[in-house]
């Protein structure tokens, strides 16, 4: 470090000022600025397996995994060969490319729901073309959605719930219109009497529920067994849609996400589907799909129109394809086996410190919660509200002072990557006892 400042490096200090000069909050998302904890955010030159490196040279054993899409490391060697590969035959060309047709066959083969898919950037562009469509297809305008799940930023999503059960929105943002967040729904997950009413009240007028297939944007918060096939049921009742978004735990949670978990008896196939993250393994590839039926009434087959200059963008399909491809069964099985021991790890040094919390667990994916009040887990928005939020900021700052980079809010989930070998999770399980004191102290 002496070295690189020697040399003129910058500190993470000194990136943050001229960053905030340049760019609003020095951030160009929110959640990267450090708010919540404090402290000067990390400003990364390179990450490597389950390792991220900062500007200063100090490397972190990384549980942000990019917000997901690294499942198999950092700069994996496959991923950036066929990104080179790519590149190296052009960056984009604005038409068609076989490459797009195998990673959409790549996903059908996976996930049975999706008889078609269509290629975007974001995940917000995902579900906001999701629910065009929805609304497109049933001739209805409102929509329903969980309070504490996350679509992305568009206008009909940034909408915060009221009081009571089911509410029509307020604006969760400024610069959404009130008629535009006053068409979305907001009722309380895992409740499924919450749905039977806002279904008994406007049935008539919901195009459909955008539900995440197992929440990750409140911290984790899984949906309790059944929720997902009753939902569906109550909503096909009423001939509304569903849209299970599966920004964050497609292709993350098993080869065919949150869906591909719920067999048997739990079984659901919802209407559309979204994806991103993992289906473009660290590059801007997101997608809806579904019931082709439903698909079909897109542009330019029919009258929904969705569009995008970099859509299907032959450098991130190539590391999406890449990806999927090297996602093996021994991928899914070190992702769960590293998951189980860093919560396990994490959970047992809260609890020599006697921090009460709770694990909260959706497939490989965690969260923590804090407090008596939650020690039993939390179920949906409010009850995650009621944790001990404080004791997080120091837990967290002892691990990054450590060299471990945890997410930046007790609202997100902790990632892994199946290169978290016993190594990356040594060095995470030594640094453990000193955060859980900070925890506790707090
Ligand atoms: N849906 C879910 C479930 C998400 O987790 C996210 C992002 N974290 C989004 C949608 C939005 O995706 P993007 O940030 O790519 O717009």
């Amino acid at each position: 470090t002496a070295l690189r400042q020697a040399q003129g490096a910058a500190t993470n200090d000194e990136l943050f000022d001229r960053a905030r000069q340049a760019i609003p909050g020095g951030v160009n998302s929110p959640v990267r600025a450090f708010g919540s904890v404090g402290g000067t955010p990390r400003f990364l030159v390179s990450a490597r397996g389950p390792y991220v490196t900062d500007a200063e040279g100090r490397e972190y054993v990384d549980l942000v995994a990019g917000w997901g899409p690294a499942i198999l490391g950092h700069a994996d060697a496959r991923v950036v060969e066929a990104v080179q590969d790519a590149a190296s035959r052009g960056l984009s060309f604005g038409s068609s490319t076989p490459a797009e047709t195998e990673l959409a066959e790549l996903v059908e083969q996976r996930v049975a729901p999706v008889e078609q898919l269509r290629l975007v950037s974001t995940g917000t562009e995902a579900t906001m073309t999701a629910i065009r469509l929805a609304r497109g297809f049933t001739g209805r305008d409102l929509l329903v959605k969980f309070a504490g799940h996350y679509h992305g930023h568009s206008d009909g999503l940034l909408a915060a719930a009221g009081s009571g059960l089911a509410t029509f929105a307020l604006p969760g943002s400024a610069g959404v219109p009130a008629e535009i967040a006053g068409l979305t729904l907001v009722i309380p997950y895992n409740d499924l009497d919450a749905v039977r009413a806002v279904f008994a009240e406007h049935g008539d007028r919901i195009a459909a529920v955008i539900v995440e297939a197992a929440a990750a944007n409140m911290g984790v918060v899984p949906p309790l067994p059944g929720f997902n096939r009753d939902l569906v049921g109550i909503a096909h009742a009423h001939a509304a849609l569903v849209i299970s978004d599966e920004v964050l735990t497609g292709f993350r949670v098993s080869p065919a996400g949150w869906w591909g978990l719920e067999q048997g008896e739990t079984a659901y196939t919802p209407d559309l589907m979204t994806f991103g993250k993992v289906i473009g393994g660290g590059m801007p590839v997101a997608a809806l799909g579904g019931r082709a039926e439903i698909m079909q009434r897109l542009a330019p087959l029919g009258p929904v129109y969705q569009a995008g200059t970099l859509s299907g963008n032959p450098v991130a399909v190539a590391a999406g394809i890449a990806t999927l491809r090297a996602a093996d069964a021994s991928v899914y099985t070190r992702l769960d086996e590293a998951s189980v021991i860093v919560a396990d790890a994490v959970s047992a040094a809260l609890a020599a410190e006697g921090v009460a919390h709770a694990v909260q667990r959706a497939g490989n994916l965690f969260s923590f919660v804090f407090g008596e009040a939650v020690a039993g887990g939390a179920r949906d928005y409010d009850e995650v509200q009621r944790q001990e939020a404080w004791r997080y900021p120091p837990f967290f700052h002892a691990m990054l002072d450590a060299g471990v980079s945890l997410p930046p809010s007790v609202f997100e989930a902790w990632f892994v990557t199946a290169a978290h070998d016993d190594a990356a999770i040594a060095r995470i399980v030594e640094a453990l006892p000193a955060a859980a004191r900070a925890a506790a102290a707090a």
